[in-house]
Parts: structure tokens; sequence; C-alpha cells
């Protein structure tokens, strides 16, 4: 694999950084030691800018290439934030806070951009401005989107954007791309369904609430089943069940369900809210009681652009020889709103064979260090070649 001398170079203390950053993990916006890391060394690298505050807790540094000319900007982006899980992987470099952990390898994202910062900022062998960006909050808290909505591409002039998420399974050194829908839309879904309780010994007094939901969790696998066309990709899953009372011998007044609806088309994603919405209020009328259905929408489909797509398995092509074709996912991923805001392509480096991302077992593959900093390395100087 061809990794340029000084990336290998750089292996030591870019593995330094991500495990430092490991050590100490950091939730959604809480972000501060990782951002002031982070924007301190991109100082230090000379970056021509380093904006921070960007959507929170974001970081943003700007090199230029030893030529501008092109006029070409490409934005790249790493996640900073960690899991509230209780690490066990008994590591050296193991995490230092108790509940938290970077259980999906955002601490290798990061270390990794870093790394290709550092380079690019060393040799600006391109024609164009390189945009490194460092967001908080993928872990459900939509960090990407708040980036965006505080005019980040607008400011920086971004006009392409590519993002990567390491894959435990691939082997290291290797990459895998789609174009198209990659990653799930990912909505949530809180439902009350309300009766008339009472003693459990009288159900024919009460309106029973756990009926019900139990009803409405059945008729909603028919979404899924009966009213998505097989060919489509869709979840409808409730994850949790809870009533107002915590007897055996009491019929509740409520049951709360909380789930989550995964789409990889808005048609299909717009199917799972009616349906979820109709099924809950259809079924408590049937039964005398009454269903509060909301349904949240969270992070949209994630779409890679055709051409960048294309650009972005060239670039990996080069540097492992191959790039595969990789498969649907029905995560959800927060870059989806930089990728409605402008083309770009989101690639999977692989991690080899660790545990899967947020296991209590994870820990980000250091090995694979080099061929993800090379991609991004190859993207700035192929997109933007000198004169
Ligand atoms: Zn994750
Ligand atoms: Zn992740």
């Amino acid at each position: 694999m061809p990794v340029r001398n000084r990336l290998g170079e750089l292996h030591d203390e870019i593995t330094a950084w991500r495990q430092d950053i490991h050590r100490h993990p950091e939730l959604m916006f809480d972000t501060h030691r990782t951002s002031a890391f982070v924007a301190a060394k991109l100082k230090g690298f000379g970056c021509d800018e380093v904006a921070t505050g960007i959507g929170r807790t974001g970081v943003v540094g700007v090199i230029r290439g030893r030529q501008t000319g092109s006029g070409k900007v490409i934005g790249l982006r790493a996640d900073m934030d960690a899991l509230p899980i209780q690490e066990s992987t008994g590591a050296v470099h193991a995490s230092q806070v108790p509940g938290a952990m970077h259980a999906c390898g955002h601490d290798g994202h990061t270390a990794m951009l870093l790394g290709a910062a550092k380079y690019l900022a060393e040799t600006r062998n391109f024609d164009g401005t390189a945009v490194v960006i460092f967001q908080p909050a993928e872990e459900g808290g939509g960090g990407g989107n708040e980036m965006c909505q505080d005019g980040m591409m607008e400011r920086f002039g971004i006009q392409e954007i590519y993002g990567m998420h390491n894959w435990p399974g691939l082997p290291v050194g290797s990459f895998a791309i789609r174009p198209g829908p990659f990653f799930a839309s990912a909505d949530q879904f809180y439902i009350t369904f309300r009766g008339r309780g009472g003693h459990a010994a009288k159900p024919h007094e009460t309106i029973d609430p756990v009926i019900i939901a139990s009803h409405a969790i059945v008729a909603m696998q028919s979404i899924v089943s009966r009213n998505a066309d097989p060919v489509d990709q869709l979840v409808v899953s409730v994850t949790s069940i809870e009533t107002s009372s915590n007897a055996d011998n009491v019929i509740p007044q409520e049951v709360r369900l909380k789930g989550t609806a995964r789409a990889l088309r808005p048609e299909v994603r717009d199917l799972a809210e009616r349906r979820v919405v109709e099924i809950s209020e259809a079924t408590a009328a049937v039964f005398g009681g009454t269903a509060e259905a909301r349904y949240n929408r969270g992070y949209p489909v994630m779409v890679n652009s055709e051409a960048q797509t294309a650009f972005a398995a060239e670039v990996a092509r080069g540097i492992s020889g191959d790039c595969a074709e990789a498969p649907l996912v029905m995560g959800g991923e927060d870059f989806a709103y930089m990728l409605q805001e402008r083309p770009g392509a989101y690639i999977l480096v692989g991690n080899g064979e660790t545990a899967p991302v947020h296991n209590p077992e994870y820990d980000f593959n250091d090995e694979a260090i080099p061929a993800g900093c090379s991609w991004w390395v190859e993207i700035a100087e192929a997109r933007m070649p000198l004169a």
C-alpha cells in the first residue's frame, strides 16, 4: 500500500494524539477539551485560519495551497464525540472518564484528520484551499447540522465535502464506498396510550392501555411487511415499553412506548411516519382509549454524490489497490446534513478485526491511521492539483 514516507513518519505521533483523545472522552456538544486540543494542534501546524465555537464546540482549520488560483475549496470532516458507555477494553490508554468512552472511533477520525492537516500545512502541494472540519455531537446531537446552521459552508466557501468512518471487519488498509443513499434516516417516535386504570381483578371496569399498546406494537410490524414495498429498506422498532403502574394487581392508566424508524428513501420515511401515527390512534380508538403519538425526524438519509463518490473511490484504489462496494447501512449519520448542503462523499476505512462499534470492548485500530491519513491528503491534492 503506497503511503507517503512523511505520513509513515507521523504514524507514532498521530497514534499518541489518538490515545490521548481516547483517555479523555467527551459526550455530545461537551467536547471542550477535545476541541481545545484540536484547535491548538491546528494553530501549531500553521493553518492560515483556525475558527472555534462553530456549531457550539466545532472547530475549523483553513489551509491554503501553494497556489489558490483554481478557486477550489474542499471540506474534510471528522467527528470528535464519544459515547455514554463504560469501557472494558483494559487498554493502557483506556478512558479515564467513568461511563464514557470512544466506542465509535471518533478519536481515530479526529487524529487522522489532524495528521492530514499537519501534512497538508507542511507541504501545501495543491491549488486551492483545504478546510478541515471537526464536529461535536455526531452521536445523536446533530452537531454537523449545527455547524451548517452556523453558516460554515458559506463562511469558508466550501464547494465539496468529504467524510470517513472506520469499519470493523473491513481489513486495515482497505476502503468501501457506494454512491447514492448510503446511511438511513434515523427518526424517533414516542407514543402514550391512555385508558382507564383500575383493579386487575375487574378488567371489565377498565380500559386497559397494556392491551392497546400490545396490539399496536404487533400491528406496527405490518408497516415493514405489508405497507412498504419489499424492495425498499425500512426498519420500525419499538425499543421501550413503560407503564404508569408497577404493580401486578393494577391495570395502569397509561403505557408509553419509544421506538425508531429507519429508511433510505424519503417516500418510505413518510410512509413510516404516517403509519406509526395512524396505527397508534386507530388501535387506541378500537379499544376505547386514546393515543398521543409524537414522531420526531432525526438525521436525514445520507446520500453520496455520484461524481465525488467515483473520485473518492479512485483515490482509495490508488492507496490500497481496491475499493469495495459498501453495504447499505440502516444506522444514521450526521454527515447527511453536510451532504445536503454540498456535493461530496463519505467512505468507510478498514479497522480490521476489532469489536463492533458501540461495544464496550471496541478500541480504534491505530494500524488504520496511515491509510486514513493518505486518503485525506490525496483527496485534497488530487482534487486540487497544482497547475
Ligand atoms: Zn457511533
Ligand atoms: Zn461513529
